[in-house]
Order: structure tokens, then C-alpha cells, then sequence
């Protein structure tokens, strides 16, 4: 009775509720938090059972399931979302496999495995604020990388991804070395992008580049080899033998309202992908992630921190934490789309989506930095909005360059200010995070950028995006849930009256953008919602060579494996490591006795 009261206890409440409120589609929308995740006492009937249980059908999931299965082991995939995919399939689809691949040796360029391995450790090579992008790899976890790195591009090819007909090259990448080219694009063919409901249009759909044109191709392979896929399912808990010991035995999971208990004979394969979207647990790597960051990716896709949450409390370690609170490449953007909650640069929600709902406004490109100002939650400038975003190494970004020489440094103009450090550092009253940042501009920017101020591209309703007829009153109407005090208006007034000098001037006094272009002067006034985005996750669970999770004690989680951005000890952005992880994972897990 003690034991089904517990089971009860860890299985049943937050999860169910958050499972089944929301209804269809909305089972990833839950973030689990600590009390969530915990470890699962022995069910006594399992409900189902496979030789491997892959938990996530995402870069990592797919792989890893169809992986098991041509090996010979029985394989259940599940995934909390309604649809595969994850963060991959709204991905561009820039693939950075490397290490000789067939396509590098046809356009004649030059890889290895160990060339590949000497770049993603290369100690010497650092951005410009100082962050190095490959110093803190795992070793062991990167030899594994790039000796398996070109073989997953041909068995990419075998299961029907079909990419572009061009050279490699650094289109999309982020620290993925800089010794040779290493991006293949995926086309998007004819399948229906998650971001509109529809298909790219005519030659785009072999000359494009998306993570449909990873994910479809895989998702059909799956099911072609009899992998069971169960959408709707949230991996509640890990099994193991004995608490924080024993081998790792299968899963709970919440579906419509039900805990199912999934055994698994040979091994469990994490590939969750992350927890950017978890507050709490990215603050434990950067205390300055506070919740108004929105993440690359949401509302179709969280990255919720469940599988190391997981794996955590069944005694397993984190890893390479650095990587993670390292300010290069995709860490945190620049907002891309400004107007709406959910503003990373390369999704823009469609109303033909049936994400639309969720995301409720597909947001403003911003085509010149010149048309507005950006200003924190007290109304004030803090930078010049010409500025980009964290850089990352890529092949050529450092010419020239030998492996391993400090004078691969040499060349880097050191330069601490970034747009992102000024966001994020708070504006002086004590609080952790930046706090919202506000694009304030007038009737004449719309003009000059063609925008369309209303819905469905931007959010007024739920607070994102506001206009008035004078700057004083924008100020007074800015309410939003993550802006804890108004914002000043006397304050916005000044800074707009200062900026509007600064024009006149041809000169930008206080951060330097570069002849300021045109006064914000003509009503009604705007402001919209443009706080940075966080995208990767670049720290994770402990795991070796093998993809098999170590506990505290540095030892290995006999039937528990992870790989993606659950992984830690790996800074590459993106698809590629996830792909290779997760077949690297399914192949041992499979050998599994
Ligand atoms: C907009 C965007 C563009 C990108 N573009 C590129 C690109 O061009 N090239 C590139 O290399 N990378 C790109 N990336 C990054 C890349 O998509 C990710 O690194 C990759 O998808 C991560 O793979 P993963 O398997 O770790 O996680 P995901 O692909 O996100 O898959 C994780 C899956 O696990 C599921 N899940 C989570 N928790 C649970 C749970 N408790 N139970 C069951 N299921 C769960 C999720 O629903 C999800 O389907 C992009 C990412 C975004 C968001």
C-alpha cells in the first residue's frame, strides 16, 4: 500500500492536470518543474515494454529509434508533443556533419576525423568578448563526434534526407570548426512546415534549407520499421532498480489524464532536448535567465529540463556547465521579429499553423536597426541597436589559422560591449534578469519598413506590442506581465528627446550607432515587445563516449543513455551532434543484455 500511495504521490497531480487541461497538442505546454520529475518506484505490471524505450522524437530521438530497430531491438518512441520533431523540425535544417563525408570529398574539400576532432578542441580559439568556443569540450565525447560524425551524414542520406546540390559551406552553422566547410542543407521538399501549415513554394523546395527535410524523411523511416511512436506522452520518472542504484528499468510517462509505465529490456535513451525553457534550471548556469526570456522554439516545442531532471534524481551528473553560460553563438539572440512573445528571427507563427493559437502573432521583421530604439524596462537606451549578437567560430572565421596556436588569437579585436550583455545586465535596480526591452518607434518607421501593425502580426491582446498618440502615453500603456513597474514615462519622454537631438547632431553620444537616421517624431508613437531569445542548450548530463549517463561518483547508469541538447560536454550548436548521439546511443543500448 506504502508503495502505490508513493506511486500514486510522483505519478498523478501536476502532470495529469497539465496533461490533460490544455487537451490536444498541448501536452508539451507544461514546463515540469523539480517536483515533477522524480524517481519512480518498480510499477507493479508494466503497461507496455520494448528492448528500448527512446524518450523525445526529436534530432536525437529519430536517430536513435531507427537506429535500434535495424540493429534488431523492439523500439517505443515517445514524445509529449501532438507531432515529432521538437526543435529539429522547426529547425533551418543546416546539417554541420564533417569529417569526410561524400559530399565534402565530391566538391573536393579536404576533412578527417581527426581534423574535425582538432578544431572542436581547439583551446585557442576565442570571440571577441573573450569566450573561447571549443576550450571546454569533453574530449572523449568529441573523439566519439567526429569519428561517427561523416557515417551519420551517408545513413542520413539512406533514410531519405535529401540535401541541397551544393558545396559545404558555413551557411547556418555555429562553432563548427575552422578548418573546413562543414554544412549540408536539408530540403525542404514538399512537406508542410510546422511555422506555416504549408509548403515552401516551388524551387525553395529543393534549393531551401529546413529541418522538415530532416525530420519527415526520419519520421517515415521510423514508422516504416516498426518503431511504435506514442505522441501524447510525457516521461514522468525513471525506473530504477533500487533509487540511486541498479540498473535503470524503464519509464513512467503521462498521457490523457493516465500514468503509463513503459519497461525497458535493454535501455532507456534520453533525447529530451534541453531545459532553456526551464527557468529555474537554466538560472543554476546563469542567474540572469530570468523568465521573460522566451526560447527559440516555444510555443511548439519546450525545452523543459525533464530528462535531466529525470536522470538528476536518480543520482545522475551534470556536465561541461561552461559551455553553457559561454556568450557565444546561439546562446542568447537578438530578438528577430519584434511585436509578439515569441520573436526568434527565423519563426514567424502563420495563422494557417495550428500553433497560430498558442503563438498569437507572427511579429515585424526588423529590416534596419535605424528605424527604432530599444530601451530596458525604465525607458532608458542601452546600447546601439545596429549591433549584433554573440559571434561563433565557423570555417574561415580565423584566417590564418594553424590548430592549437595561440596565435590563433592574435587577430581578435577584443570587444566586451555587446547588445546582449547591456539587455541582460539589468538596469541598476537590484534585479537579476534585464527585464523587458521595449522597440519604441513612430508612424513614419512603419512606413519606411512597410509594416502592418495589426493582427495577426502583431500582439496586442496579450500584451506584446502597444501604440499612442504621444510618446507620454505610450509609457503610461505599456502593461505587460513581465514588466513589473510602468515604465516611466518622463524617463521614455527624455531618451526619445535625447535620441531625437542625436539625429540632429548626426551623432550618437552616448553608445555610438552610427549617424543616427531619423527622429521618432510623428504619432502615433509604438511600442513593441523586442526582449533577447535564448536558443541553445548547451550543458547537460554527464555522459562517455558511449552516450551512457554517469552518476556523481563518475560512474556509468547501466541502462540509461542521453544524447542532444540533454547531453553536456559539447558546445556545437545544433542537429549534427544530436544525430550522431543518438544513433551512438541506440547502437550500444541495443547491445544491451
Ligand atoms: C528555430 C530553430 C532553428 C534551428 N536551426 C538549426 C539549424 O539550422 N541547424 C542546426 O544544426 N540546428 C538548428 N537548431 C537547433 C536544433 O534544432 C536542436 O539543437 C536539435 O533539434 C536538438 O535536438 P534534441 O533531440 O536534443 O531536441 P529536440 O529536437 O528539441 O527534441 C526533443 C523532443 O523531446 C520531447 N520531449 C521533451 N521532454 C519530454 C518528456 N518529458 N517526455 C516526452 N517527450 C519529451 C520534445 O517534445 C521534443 O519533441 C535550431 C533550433 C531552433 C529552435
Amino acid at each position: 500500500m506504502k508503495k502505490n500511495g508513493r506511486e500514486e504521490k510522483t505519478f498523478s497531480r501536476r502532470d495529469l492536470i497539465k496533461t490533460t487541461a490544455a487537451g490536444a497538442g498541448a501536452a508539451a505546454l507544461g514546463v515540469l518543474g523539480f517536483e515533477d520529475t522524480q524517481a519512480q518506484t518498480r510499477p507493479a505490471k508494466w503497461d507496455k515494454e520494448a528492448d528500448v524505450v527512446v524518450i523525445g522524437a526529436g534530432a536525437t530521438g529519430l536517430p536513435a529509434a531507427i537506429e535500434a530497430v535495424e540493429v534488431g531491438a523492439s523500439v517505443i518512441l515517445i514524445d509529449a508533443n501532438s507531432d515529432v520533431g521538437g526543435h529539429a523540425i522547426l529547425s533551418g535544417g543546416n546539417v554541420a556533419l564533417g569529417g569526410g563525408t561524400s559530399r565534402q570529398k565530391k566538391y573536393g574539400v579536404e576533412d578527417s576525423p581527426d581534423r574535425l576532432f582538432a578544431d572542436l578542441t581547439d583551446w585557442s580559439v576565442v570571440e571577441p568578448n573573450g569566450f573561447p568556443d571549443y576550450r571546454y569540450n569533453d574530449r572523449e565525447i568529441i573523439r566519439a563526434f567526429a569519428d561517427n560524425s561523416a557515417p551519420a551524414y551517408e545513413w542520413l542520406l539512406k533514410h531519405g534526407v535529401i540535401f541541397v546540390e551544393k558545396a559545404p559551406d558555413t551557411a547556418g552553422g555555429h562553432a563548427t570548426g575552422n578548418s573546413a566547410p562543414r554544412e549540408s542543407h536539408a530540403a525542404p521538399m514538399a512537406w508542410p512546415q510546422v511555422e506555416t501549415g504549408v509548403p515552401v513554394e516551388g524551387a525553395r523546395q529543393t534549393t531551401g534549407s529546413s529541418g522538415i527535410g530532416v525530420i519527415r524523411p526520419l519520421e517515415a523511416a521510423a514508422r516504416k520499421l516498426g518503431v511504435q511512436i506514442l505522441l501524447q506522452h510525457k516521461m514522468t520518472g525513471l525506473v530504477r532498480e533500487r533509487p540511486a542504484a541498479g540498473r535503470v528499468l524503464g519509464i513512467t510517462a503521462a498521457s490523457q489524464g493516465k500514468v503509463v509505465s513503459i519497461r525497458a529490456r535493454k535501455g532507456v535513451i534520453i533525447g529530451t532536448g534541453g531545459h532553456s525553457s526551464n527557468v529555474n534550471f537554466r538560472r543554476i548556469f546563469d542567474p540572469r535567465l530570468t523568465e521573460e526570456y522566451q526560447v527559440a522554439g516555444e510555443p511548439y516545442s519546450y525545452q523543459d529540463a525533464s530528462g535531466e531532471l529525470a536522470a538528476m534524481a536518480i543520482g545522475a551528473s551534470l556536465w561541461g556547465a561552461y559551455n553553457q553560460t559561454g556568450e557565444f553563438g546561439q546562446n542568447v539572440t537578438k530578438a528577430g521579429r519584434i511585436g509578439c512573445q515569441y520573436g526568434y528571427v527565423n519563426l514567424s507563427w502563420q495563422p494557417g499553423s495550428s500553433v497560430f493559437s498558442r503563438a498569437r502573432a507572427s511579429g515585424l521583421a526588423v529590416r534596419d536597426y535605424q528605424d527604432l530604439i530599444l530601451v530596458n524596462r525604465a525607458g532608458v537606451r542601452f546600447y546601439d541597436e545596429t549591433q549584433g549578437q554573440y559571434t561563433a567560430n565557423n570555417y574561415g572565421s580565423i584566417r590564418p589559422y594553424t590548430q592549437g596556436s595561440y596565435l590563433n588569437a592574435a587577430e581578435v579585436k577584443f570587444s566586451p560591449a555587446n547588445f546582449l550583455n547591456a539587455a541582460m545586465a539589468g538596469v541598476g535596480d537590484g534585479s537579476n534578469g534585464g527585464g523587458p526591452i521595449w522597440a519604441i518607434f513612430d508612424a513614419d518607421a512603419v512606413k519606411r519598413e512597410q509594416w502592418e501593425v495589426a493582427s495577426p502580426h502583431v500582439d496586442f491582446a496579450g500584451g506584446y506590442f502597444f501604440s499612442a498618440p504621444t510618446i507620454a502615453e505610450l509609457a503610461g500603456s505599456i502593461t505587460n506581465k513581465y514588466q513589473a513597474r510602468p515604465v516611466p514615462a518622463d524617463a521614455l519622454a527624455a531618451t526619445v528627446s535625447k535620441y531625437n537631438s542625436y539625429v540632429d547632431a548626426g551623432k550618437d553620444a552616448d553608445f555610438g550607432k552610427p549617424a543616427p537616421k531619423y527622429k521618432i517624431q510623428t504619432p502615433p508613437f509604438y511600442a513593441a515587445w523586442a526582449t533577447p531569445v535564448i536558443h541553445d542548450t548547451r550543458s547537460g548530463l554527464r555522459i562517455n563516449a558511449k552516450c551512457q549517463v554517469v552518476d556523481l561518483g563518475g560512474n556509468v547508469i547501466a541502462g540509461l543513455y542521453c544524447g542532444g541538447e540533454s547531453a553536456g560536454g559539447f558546445s556545437l550548436h545544433g542537429l549534427a551532434r544530436c544525430i550522431v548521439q543518438g544513433r551512438i546511443a541506440a547502437k550500444n543500448a541495443a547491445a544491451e543484455s
